[in-house]
């Protein structure tokens, strides 16, 4: 049997009742596939400035860095709001993809058929549904560049300042080539290389590269024109690469199509096989505690783990098709429509368990 290490941080809010579904879920599926995990439980964000002072405790980062991969909730909530910013639930966020060296970011936008009418995108465009990874770049570029205020002929202006190096384009553009090596091998870069210099050195890196990945179609587009494209025709994109300005919001564009913050998976990644996996979406305080949150997002959190950590293709694959196959007849309260039955956090996590089976019997 193999056997994963995976540290499990549940964070705030409705972290813990969203990756307690998870856990379930990664446990039937390591009973269906020969596959057992060692949990490692550790704090960060409110829960971990209550017990320890602080959002990200040195020990939460050793006992992720001795583990496969991490398995995140959510962080954050009201009662941390007026601590300074370095005490806050989110600067455990940041701090830990630093301390972790996760420099790329992995969205799919994705829509499961069953959800085709929840996206704000007309049926006629989405087809039979839609799946789209984003691959940002998430420790670079114009968030960590050089910036500051001064004077200019007695006017006081700003500056924030895009750079890249080659490496630092290079390992990003490896991710996207990998990423469409594993799916339909179409990877589009997206820049604004007709203004910025160091969109032109983005472009000249990813041409370059293209030759070591001959079976992956190689495309370009400027970043208004893809934010265009992505709702005017979001089917002809299959991995889109870019920095990490324009992949923050391109991302969240892109994951809007999908229609529900409480579906939506994603995964960071640095190198070799390592990566934190985590619902796009926050702590939820709102609905906290009441067993009403959607923990499909999670859930498929640990499918991209599977897929793209551990290698565990099959079980990833039954964790999807569980998820579609829930979806033509339960819903939580966010995705709720008429014909379907209302279903609750927990209820939703044992349906997708009672649906795992291994490929063979599926
Ligand atoms: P949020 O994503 O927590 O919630 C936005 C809305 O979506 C709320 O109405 C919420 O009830 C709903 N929602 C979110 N997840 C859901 C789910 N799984 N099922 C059903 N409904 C869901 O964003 P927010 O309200 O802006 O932030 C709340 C807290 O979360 C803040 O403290 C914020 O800083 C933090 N936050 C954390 C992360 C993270 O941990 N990665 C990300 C974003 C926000």
């Amino acid at each position: 049997m193999k056997s994963y290490t995976l540290a499990v941080i549940e964070g705030d809010g409705i972290g813990p009742e969203i990756v307690r579904e998870s856990v379930k879920v990664l446990d039937i599926v390591g009973e269906r596939f020969g596959i057992s995990f060692d949990y490692k439980p550790c704090l960060m964000g409110g829960c971990a400035i209550d017990a320890t002072g602080v959002p990200l405790p040195r020990e939460t980062i050793d006992i992720c860095k001795a583990s496969d991969s991490v398995l995140l909730g959510a962080v954050g909530g009201e009662k941390w709001d007026t601590l300074p910013g370095h005490l806050r639930p989110e600067a455990g966020l940041l701090g830990i993809r630093g301390a972790l060296g996760l420099y790329a970011n992995l969205r799919p936008a994705r829509i499961f058929a069953p959800l085709k009418t929840a996206s704000p995108i007309k049926e006629s465009i989405i087809g039979d549904g839609l799946d789209i990874m984003v691959v940002r770049e998430l420790t670079g570029g114009i968030y960590f560049g050089e910036r500051g205020r001064k004077e200019i002929n007695g006017a006081a202006a700003a500056y924030d300042t895009e750079m890249y190096t080659v490496p630092e384009i290079e390992r990003i553009c490896r991710v996207g080539f990998e990423m469409a090596q594993k799916r339909r091998k179409k990877l589009c870069s997206v820049d604004k290389a007709n203004v910025l210099e160091s969109s032109r050195l983005w472009r000249e890196t990813v041409t370059r590269l293209a030759t070591d990945y001959p079976d992956v179609t190689l495309s370009y587009m400027y970043v208004d024109n893809c934010a265009m494209q992505l709702v005017r025709n979001p089917r002809q994109f299959d991995v889109i690469v870019t920095s990490n300005i324009f992949g923050d919001i391109l991302s969240d564009e892109a994951s809007m199509i999908s229609g529900s913050i409480g579906m939506l998976a994603s995964a960071s990644l640095g190198q070799g096989s390592f990566g934190l996996y985590e619902p796009i979406h926050g702590s939820a305080p709102d609905i906290a505690g009441q067993g009403v949150a959607n923990p499909l997002a999670t859930i498929l959190s640990v499918a991209m783990l599977l897929q793209y950590s551990l290698n565990e293709q099959e079980a990833a694959a039954a964790i999807e098709r569980a998820v579609n196959d829930v979806l033509c007849e339960l819903r939580t309260a966010d995705i709720f429509e008429e014909g379907y039955q209302k279903v609750g956090t927990a209820a939703m996590g044992d349906a997708v368990c009672a649906r795992i089976k291994p490929a063979k019997s599926a």
